[in-house]
């Protein structure tokens, strides 16, 4: 047989086990879909498709609407299928042999990741005690690395909390490449580091449609910073790399913005319930800025909890084998009915 390269032989894939049960909190995804006015106008537009020609390889009205949206130029407006394509295209674009990506554990594994897979050295540094990024490792790691990348994720996924734009300016200062900020999880948060982008040429923001906006099975996300640094991404994308019907499912989205305000807030009422429940049981909380809740079983070992809820029909994300998150688990937060189904089936495997 034809050997990969070496480093891809010895990768492991990255996924979350595939698991048939009835409550599935495991992926951070919305519990509601996007509302029917985005179904028929959709629909409407898969209708008047044109299927025999390319789309419009430059996604113009997408990325001219996102950067309304934003309240910038379409030609700083980076779209991809998936926010994790965009990933990739930064790394490709600004990282591969010989180039360095920063990571501050624990948190997105899929920065790492897609580093390794383009080639890229990958250096850890670590958060501080509750999570928070610590500016003194931050300034040792990414300026000793002369990182040519470094990834920030706020609100940061697994752990659940926002960065402040201070903490974000710090690393911009003292990291000497990109710093690109992951916010899948913006709109949950108290500020987004869109804020900084005027006069912070070197920040980037990722912004994705599979969370908030309802839309993880159309695959599509996007960066927002400068135009040069779009540019650079556009030359290492495929040509068409963004099909027709997502552009259209994109664009419709957007004019149903105020809907998706409406399900986080519906979703933070529902976290800070789950917390709440949460708190009458023996687990360790950390607060979240998100759609999830990091949680630390006190009476038995993780992997026995996370079996014995899939049991029950509710899968929950195992993270108890990354670095620093000895012990935890992941839940994403449901509807009120599945939040009841996990509490339930949680009560029953923790007593
Ligand atoms: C879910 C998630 C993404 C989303 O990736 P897509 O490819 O857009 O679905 C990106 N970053 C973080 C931190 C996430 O949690």
């Amino acid at each position: 047989m034809p050997q990969p390269r070496d480093d891809v032989r010895l990768m492991a894939g990255y996924h979350s086990p595939l698991v048939d049960v009835a409550v599935r909190l495991n992926v951070n995804e919305s519990p509601w879909p996007p509302p029917a006015g985005w179904r028929h106008e959709l629909a409407a537009a898969v209708a008047s498709l044109d299927a025999h020609r390319y789309p419009d390889r430059e996604a113009t009205g997408l990325r001219r609407a996102l950067g309304d949206l934003h309240g910038v130029g379409a030609d700083q407006i980076f779209c991809a299928n998936g926010s994790n394509e965009v990933i990739q295209s930064v790394l490709l674009a600004y990282g591969g042999h010989g180039r360095t990506a920063v990571v501050f554990d624990p948190t997105y594994e899929l920065h790492a990741h897609i580093a390794r897979i383009t080639g890229t050295a990958v250096v850890r540094g670590e958060r501080g005690l509750r999570f928070e990024l610590d500016l003194g490792e931050v300034r040792r790691v990414a300026a000793d690395a002369l990182a040519d990348v470094v990834f920030l994720c706020s609100p940061n996924n697994p752990t659940g909390r926002a960065d402040t734009l201070d903490e974000i300016s710090e690393v911009v200062s003292v990291a000497p490449g990109l710093v690109v900020v992951d916010e899948a999880y913006g709109q949950f948060a108290p500020q987004t580091a869109l804020e900084l982008l005027p006069g912070e040429e070197r920040v980037v923001v990722l912004r994705t449609f599979s969370k908030t906006w309802s839309m993880a099975a159309l695959r599509l996300g996007y960066l927002v910073g400068a135009p040069e640094i779009v540019a650079a991404l556009e030359r290492v994308a495929l040509p068409y790399h963004l099909d027709a019907l997502k552009q259209a499912a994109g664009r419709v989205a957007i004019a149903y913005q105020a809907d998706m305000h409406r399900r986080v807030a519906a979703i933070v009422a529902e976290r800070e319930r789950l917390m709440g429940a949460l708190g009458d049981l023996a687990v360790d909380l950390w607060p979240s800025d998100a759609n999830f809740i990091l949680f630390r079983p006190r009476t038995s070992d993780a992997g026995q909890v996370w079996q014995g809820l899939v049991d029950r029909s509710v899968l929950v994300r195992d993270v108890s084998t990354r670095p620093r998150l000895e012990g935890c688990l992941r839940v994403t937060v449901g509807t009120p009915e599945e939040n009841d189904a996990f509490v339930a089936a949680l009560k029953e495997v923790t007593k």
